[in-house]
């Protein structure tokens, strides 16, 4: 039996870096059960920036804040942060029939059961009938549709934190997260270098005894936590461990960001718009104080000209750039094995899937909990990192598959890469049997790995939103009767109304949560609390869209 180990060093202070030694820090250090004598040091490169992009999350993140016990006004406040209840899609299938943008959207919060079961199975079985929104399946069967389109916030000005009628996430400024949560951490007793690492020593097992920095020299650790982003400094370059592209897949590998003024700041939109263009796809997140965009393409498609010319040309002439734009190369797949002797990859060094589902974050906060739960002892038992790489290798697989339905079921042939997208892109064996299947029945629980990130209702959501069943229905087995349907419907449609008036307007929350962190009103950073259920708030929060 090995001997606990005391000195952990992560390597990067982006995303990844921070995120990771705040779980590390909370468990090891400063939260209940902390060990003395645990040192835990981020060593971060100071000529080398962090990716800088990456504004949009999950719901995930609440329950890490809520875990590291960091107080939700003050991180909205310090993360310019905003409200996500959704993702929307625009104009990723032909326009409608009567010469509309196809859109529909893809919210946290799933429909109102009706007659015991998700409104999936009527919705496909009867049609939206005659209604005047569109047809989207969300804006028949749910409430965060019309919260979205009304732009109001989850819940009432002086609501209770981390609550809200809808579930939702947030839309973060990427660089003050890191800078943030490094904050809490040097205060929770973290320690910090910046230099460059340069060289690994490795004993005769091939464990990383030490790290040789440009400035400090020799540094002497125990596990090494490699989060140097796309490059994998650590365990793909000095370790050999091999990266497995992704490339057949998913087709888009680089991306240009630009950070805009809002037309007026006070109209705060609570989705991530992705809207689909000649050869990828732009974003808009807004925050605070600015919106986030960019462009993500494929090279095989767009030069980096032409695809800037695009952007240029959707922001239009009038909108004022915050920054310049750059253009980054997205390396997109997953290292082999992220957990390698005694070094573990986190964030773009373990993989990266293009950020459609914003699934990054998410990924680093999954890696962070899937090591504690698997952590080891000097000996580095094999058992816990075998564990710990196979869970990493299902999640990238299962976002992977996810994001190939968005373009494997796109109806667009208007361009060389939606016929490709469409048409030439690898999809997975699982994915080819589960869209045979589901020709023929709806996604249900089981078709789907327990604690998998996206459930069956979130596949459900893509299937109907990109008209997978328009055209023939499923037969359905149980589907309620027609009337209980045609009631439930009107319900609904008086519930969104009720709902959009009586939630808060986005911007009004905003700036009310962010008037009492500046007030002091919020408790801060409690040492020591145990309110929290720590397995049942991480279990519950794994599932994303779920009804
Ligand atoms: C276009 C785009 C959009 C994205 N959108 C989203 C999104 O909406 N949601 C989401 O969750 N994610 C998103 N991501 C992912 C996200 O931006 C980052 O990939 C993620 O946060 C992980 O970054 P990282 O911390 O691993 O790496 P980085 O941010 O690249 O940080 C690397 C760190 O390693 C350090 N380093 C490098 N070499 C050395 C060395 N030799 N010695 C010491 N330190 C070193 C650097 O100084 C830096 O601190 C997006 C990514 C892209 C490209």
């Amino acid at each position: 039996m090995g001997e606990p180990i005391s000195h952990i060093t992560i390597v990067g202070g982006g995303t990844a870096g921070w995120i990771v030694a705040s779980y590390l820090n909370h468990k090891l250090q400063w939260g209940i059960g902390a060990r003395p004598g645990v040192r835990i040091t981020v060593v971060e490169s100071p000529r080398i920036p962090t990716i800088g992009v990456g504004e949009a999350t999950v719901p995930t993140l609440k329950a890490t804040l809520r875990l590291l016990q960091i107080d939700e006004d003050e991180f909205v406040a310090r993360t310019d942060a905003t409200i996500k209840l959704a993702i929307r899609f625009d104009d990723w299938q032909r326009p409608l029939g009567d010469g509309r943008m196809h859109s529909y959207l893809s919210p946290f919060s799933g429909g109102r059961n009706v007659g015991g079961s998700y409104p999936a199975s009527p919705f496909v079985a009867y049609g939206a009938g005659t209604d005047d929104r569109g047809g989207d399946f969300q804006a028949v069967t749910g409430l965060a549709w019309a919260a979205a389109e009304a732009r109001r916030g989850p819940r009432k000005i002086d609501g209770p934190p981390f609550s809200g009628v809808l579930q939702y996430a947030y839309h973060v400024d990427a660089a003050g997260l890191a800078a943030f949560l490094k904050e809490i951490c040097l205060e929770r007793g973290v320690a910090y270098v910046a230099d460059d690492v340069v060289a690994i020593e490795q004993d005769e097992r091939g464990m990383i005894t030490s790290l040789s920095l440009a400035e400090h020299g020799r540094w002497p650790t125990e596990l090494v936590i490699d989060c140097t982003g796309f490059r994998g400094l650590i365990v793909n370059e000095m370790l050999g461990e091999p990266f497995d592209s992704f490339a057949d897949y998913l087709l888009n590998d680089r991306a240009i960001p630009i950070q805009v003024e809002r037309d007026d700041r006070t109209v705060l939109s609570a989705q991530t718009e992705a809207r689909a263009m000649n050869a990828g796809w732009s974003w808009r997140i807004p925050l605070h104080g600015r919106d986030g965009t960019g462009l993500v393409y494929s090279s095989a498609f767009a030069n980096d000209d032409e695809a800037l010319t695009e952007l240029e040309r959707l922001l239009g002439p009038t909108a004022t750039r915050l920054t310049s734009p750059r253009t980054i190369k997205m390396r997109v797949g997953r290292t082999r094995r992220s957990w390698v002797k005694n070094c573990i990859a986190v964030g773009g060094a373990s993989g990266f899937m293009e950020p459609l589902e914003s699934t990054t974050i998410l990924a680093i906060e999954l890696a962070a909990r899937w090591l504690l739960k698997n952590f080891p002892t000097t000996d580095f038992e094999s058992a816990l990192a075998g564990r710990f790489n196979r869970e990493i290798d299902r999640f990238y697989d299962e976002v992977r598959d996810f994001l190939g339905l968005h373009f494997a079921l796109s109806d667009r042939d208007d361009t060389p890469y939606w016929r490709a997208v469409r048409h030439d892109a690898k999809r997975s064996d699982t994915l080819t049997e589960n869209l045979a299947l589901w020709r023929h029945r709806l996604p249900i629980r089981e078709d789907v790995r327990a604690g998998a990130a996206f459930g069956h209702v979130a596949i459900q959501g893509v299937l109907i939103g990109k008209g997978f069943y328009h055209d023939a229905a499923p037969a359905m087995a149980g589907v309620v009767p027609r009337s209980i349907w045609d009631r439930h419907r009107a319900d609904l449609r008086a519930q969104q109304h009720v709902l959009s008036h009586a939630l808060p307007d986005h911007f009004a929350l905003i700036e009310a949560i962010r008037a009492r962190a500046v007030h002091g009103i919020s408790a801060g950073h409690v040492p020591g609390i145990a309110a929290i259920d720590e397995e049942a708030l991480l279990a519950q929060t794994q599932l994303l869209r779920e009804g």
